[in-house]
């Protein structure tokens, strides 16, 4: 059985001299980069750009991050190639992709450094041969076209699978609002993270990163708050990059129910992780709001999955539209089940089409999306909520 690396390396700020450390030697402790790449090859950098936004608010993988790998590759006759389709609220042209890069602090950085930034939004549908959920997929050209692929995540909570990080980030090789179709395809966390599961497997990043230098705690993806975690993570396998960093953060790894699933499968293999470098656990992240819904997931009681079935509208938290909504349409756009409409110059949710996808809550840029927390909610969280352990 293959064994999977891990390099931890510590990276407290995103000063140039001591990102460009941390790179090297993340590099170093996965042979070279020659050991990863052939001179001439072309390689897609995977980034996290949910949405065009600045850096310090830790939505993205930070530039300065993607500026060290690529400056990295570059410097060993390797030609990367950064490659991003944002979320849903985010159009997926040439046009929306260079104000994106633009507005993230791409550009600037990257001035003096000869790298490749793709427009190509072309897509083709490929046959998934080991996927248990789908079977085909729509993945974007530069992606299918590339010799390798290095994911770049930032590694943040989620309210749908609790924390995104190497294994999410890859979900962003779907073209724009073809996303929003798996999300209603594939309802529920346990289908949708098979899904993650599948395309990661696909896609196999020959290294991915998760720059957790600075993270997002609370309800991420968009609106949780920054929270120093100071490390980059590194490994050649998105799972075992994933389990290292649900560690850190102090999560028990059985309630991200992508690392479940991919554990389930036999991609992740917890004896086969060799780790390269030390880290504290963190006691006192903040996950998500919707966090006691994804514990009813793991949660294996018969009784708790019957009385999650029964009061399943209660338990689940609502999105719900506050007086900061600008009218702006995006969350409409983004929703995978039609369920928004704009009246009066605001979004209105209709509940009985909502699948509880949050993906508004993660487009809006007003913070004009709330979570709704139901007496049931209340209660389970006080019964069912453990601190992460
Ligand atoms: S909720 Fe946010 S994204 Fe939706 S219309 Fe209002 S401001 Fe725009
Ligand atoms: S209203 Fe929001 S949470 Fe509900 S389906 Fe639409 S995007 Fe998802």
């Amino acid at each position: 059985m293959n064994r999977n690396k891990v390099a931890v390396t510590k990276c407290t700020s995103y000063n140039t001299a001591e990102v460009s450390s941390a790179i090297k030697d993340i590099f170093a402790a996965h042979g070279g980069v020659r050991a990863l790449f052939k001179k001439g090859d072309k390689i897609a950098v995977k980034v996290n750009i949910l949405k065009a936004s600045h850096p310090d608010k830790a939505i993205i993988t930070h530039p300065m991050i993607v500026y060290a790998v690529c400056k990295e590759l570059v410097e060993n006759g390797v030609n990367p190639v950064i490659v991003e389709s944002p979320g849903t609220g985010t159009p997926y042209t040439p046009e929306s992709l260079r104000s994106v890069y633009k507005t993230c602090g791409y550009f600037d950085l990257f001035k003096n450094l000869d790298v490749e930034f793709n427009y190509n939004t072309d897509y083709t549908n490929v046959k998934i041969p080991s996927g248990k959920v789908i079977k085909y997929l729509d993945i974007i050209n530069p992606i299918l076209s590339a010799d390798g692929i290095i994911n770049i995540a930032k590694g943040k909570t989620h309210g749908f699978t609790y924390l995104t990080g190497a294994v999410k980030n890859l979900f962003g090789t779907i073209p724009g609002m073809y996303k929003a179709g798996y999300h209603l395809k594939l309802k529920g966390i346990g289908n949708f993270s098979e899904m993650l599961v599948d395309i990661a497997h696909f896609i196999k990043p020959r290294l991915s990163l998760i720059d957790a230098v600075v993270c997002m705690e609370g309800n991420g993806p968009a609106d949780g708050q920054p929270r120093e975690v100071g490390h980059i993570i590194a490994s050649d396998s998105p799972f075992a990059a994933d389990y290292v960093f649900c560690d850190m953060v102090g999560l028990d790894y059985r309630k991200n129910p992508v690392l479940l699933k991919s554990e389930e499968r036999g991609f992740l293999n917890r004896d086969n992780i060799i780790a390269n470098g030390k880290y504290n656990r963190i006691t006192d992240f903040i996950f998500p709001d919707t966090a006691v819904t994804m514990d009813g997931f793991v949660n294996p009681s018969f009784l708790f999955k019957t009385y999650k079935f029964l009061f399943k509208d209660m338990l689940t938290l609502k999105p719900v539209i506050n007086r900061n909504c600008a009218g702006c349409g995006i969350c409409k756009k983004s929703c995978p089940a039609s369920a928004i409409t704009l009246r009066e110059g605001s979004a209105v949710i209709d509940y009985n089409k909502c699948i509880r996808c949050y993906c508004c809550h993660e487009m809006c840029n007003n913070r004009a999306v709330d979570f709704h927390r139901g007496i049931m909610y209340k209660i389970s969280k006080k019964l069912l909520s453990k601190k992460p352990e």
